[in-house]
């Protein structure tokens, strides 16, 4: 960014975001601190964005600021973490208003303050190409106790956070409604695409009850492949025990096909995990206390990747699964 520009922006629209965090020195010196609470492992992560491809240039600028907070924390909670502060590294086109930034700034102050963290720091540049935002996310665990995608055992069963396919169907109502549904419903959706709930009070609780746990972001199958080979177990899902949404449900009653979208859509933002049957109890109280719906899906078998049963105990193949930035 030339000259000033760029110094004028860390000053005006993302030192104010550094407040709560003495040691980010405002954004003034070369790097910040952040020292971990005694006993604690910081848990660290990062996930970038970039328009035409995660968002529209067009989309509301404080909503993609939202929306870039929110998928880091949900990987944090799937991992046990509480997070405490994030640092962002904005690439603006040449030519952004600064009203693009101030908007931008104020999502993320919106979010900062309804997740209890605060920005560390950063890096500030223009691009010739397509706006782009990573934001590395950090959090804290007891000692080393964050959850792992290698945790399952033969005998657990899987469960999930909250309902599975309402990104997926949201993303696909900005291009085609879908028949027969209510306003309501179709707001619903579009709004669990643009602003993902990720389960930030769920994830710590989680610590004490659950084995394997994973943040589910590119289709529920997909990624519980990744609990599949990190676990080294298999997993068997029962299509008609993953929980759908009444907007989710409506859609599949009006086409039955909607359910393999729903099982491989990405944007859930939901926590996938296993637990022993002895824990069974103990997870209803956890989710209870969470205030966040849990569903038992499935069971962790011995072998290898992960088998969707239909109604009637048959193998439904749930269709080419997931997103993948490189696939062709
Ligand atoms: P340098 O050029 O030495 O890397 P910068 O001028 O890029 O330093 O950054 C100065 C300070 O501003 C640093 O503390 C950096 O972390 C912070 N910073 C820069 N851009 C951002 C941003 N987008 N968000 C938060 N902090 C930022
Ligand atoms: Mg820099």
């Amino acid at each position: 960014m030339p000259g000033a520009g760029e110094f004028e922006i860390i000053a005006r629209y993302f030192a104010p975001l550094s407040r709560g965090a003495p040691l980010a020195f405002g954004l003034t010196d070369d790097a910040a601190m952040l020292l971990p609470r005694k006993g604690r492992g910081l848990v660290m992560t990062a996930d970038a964005i970039v328009a035409g491809v995660h968002f529209l240039p067009d989309d509301p600028p404080d909503l993609i600021a939202r929306k870039l907070l929110r998928v880091n924390l949900s990987d944090l909670a799937a991992k046990g973490a509480t997070p405490r502060g994030y640092l962002l590294t904005a690439a603006f086109p040449q030519d952004v208003a600064p009203g693009w930034i101030a908007a931008f700034a104020r999502g993320l102050r919106t979010d900062q303050k309804r997740f209890g963290i605060v920005l560390l720091g950063g890096d500030t540049v223009a691009t010739p190409g397509p706006a782009s935002f990573s934001v590395t996310m950090i959090g804290e665990v007891p000692g080393r106790r964050m959850l792992r995608r290698s945790g399952a055992r033969a005998g657990d069963l899987v469960c999930v956070s909250g309902t599975i396919g309402d990104g997926g169907f949201g993303l696909a109502e900005l291009g085609h409604a879908h028949e027969g549904l209510a306003a309501a419903q179709r707001r619903f959706l579009i709004d669990r695409y643009r602003l993902p709930r990720p389960r930030t009070t769920l994830g710590p609780l989680l610590r004490n009850v659950a084995g394997a746990a994973l943040d589910v972001s590119d289709g529920l199958v997909q990624d519980l492949g990744h609990i599949a080979r990190q676990s080294g177990t298999r997993l068997t899902i029962e299509a008609g025990a993953v929980p759908l949404s009444p907007a989710g449900r409506a859609i599949v009653r009006a086409d039955p096909s909607a359910l393999g979208r729903a099982l491989t859509a990405g944007d859930d933002y939901e926590i996938a995990f296993t637990v022993t049957k002895a824990r069974l109890g103990a997870l209803k109280a956890t989710a209870h206390r969470a205030g966040v719906p849990v569903s038992v899906i499935g069971r962790v078998e011995r072998g290898a990747g992960v088998r969707v049963l239909g109604a009637g105990g048959e193998v439904i193949e749930a269709g080419p699964g997931g997103f993948d930035h490189f696939a062709r």
